[in-house]
This record gives C-alpha cells, structure tokens and sequence, in this order.
C-alpha cells in the first residue's frame, strides 16, 4: 500500500448528522459525508475556490481533488434526490487550528489535540489569538451565514 497523505482540513463541520424532517431515522438509510469531502465542497461550491486553490490548501493533488469533490456531490444529490440521512465524519484528514500574534502578525497553525500554543513561534509573545478560517475578514460571516457586506 502507497503512504497515504493527510488531507487538510481548516474547520470540522458544526452538525454532523442531517436527516429528512418527518422519518425516524431507524427507516433511513444513511450516507457517509467524510469530512475531506465535505472541506471540499466547502471550499470549491461554498467560498467558491478553484479546485487547484483547493487542493493546494488541502494538500492534495488536483485530481484527487475533483474525484474527493466528484465523490462529495454524488452522496449529496443522494440524499437530497431520495431523502436518505447524512452523517459527516471520518476521512484521512488533518485537522488545523489557526492562531495570529498581534505583536508580530504572525499567523501559524497547529494540530488539534496539542492544546494552546505557549507562545508565538516568531517572536516569542503570548498576545496571539486563534482565528477562524471561515471568517476570514468578516466578523459578521459567522456560522456560515452570509454577511451584508458581501463578505
Ligand atoms: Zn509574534
């Protein structure tokens, strides 16, 4: 077997389970959404990336990049087209937490499970804080909602 390499992943979904209103989900048959297939609908479909932008921040190639998306979309139409559940989990992923120093506008990531970093790598200060991905720039863009402003 080939090494497998760790797709990147800037944010873990918020619900993990979506099921049709009105079917006790024992009826259902449920679909599992991995979550670097749902990165990649969240940065191709949602922020509106280009697969090799993509890729590139997924780590991976830009062909495995359109299979993982490919993927992605099929299991989606799925359970839109004939209501079945979805459950995002599992995936040969990376997850990264992002943090900025405000001393010296350093941005770094770390692993998730490491805890909170002591101190800024670059200049050694502890005034840094984490910052969300999805809220690049936006304030108001919070929980995936769109924001006024365009943002
Ligand atoms: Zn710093």
């Amino acid at each position: 077997m080939r090494p497998y390499k760790c797709r990147k992943v800037e944010q873990e979904p918020e619900i993990k389970f979506f099921k049709p209103n009105g079917i006790p989900a024992k009826l259902l048959e449920k679909i599992v959404l991995t979550v670097d297939e749902f990165e990649a609908v969240r940065l191709a479909d949602l922020n509106g990336l280009y697969h090799e932008e993509a890729a590139e921040k997924m780590n991976i190639s830009r062909q495995t990049f359109g299979n993982i998306i490919s993927s992605a979309r099929y299991k989606i139409a799925d359970c839109l087209v004939n209501a079945k559940a979805l459950k995002i989990e599992g995936g040969e992923i990376e997850m990264k937490r992002n943090f900025f120093c405000s001393g010296c506008k350093n941005t770094w990531d770390e692993p998730f499970g490491t805890g909170r970093p002591e101190k800024c790598p670059k200049c050694g200060d502890k005034n840094f804080r984490r910052v969300n991905n999805r809220n690049e720039g936006c304030e108001r863009g919070r929980k995936g909602r769109r924001c006024s402003n365009g943002g």
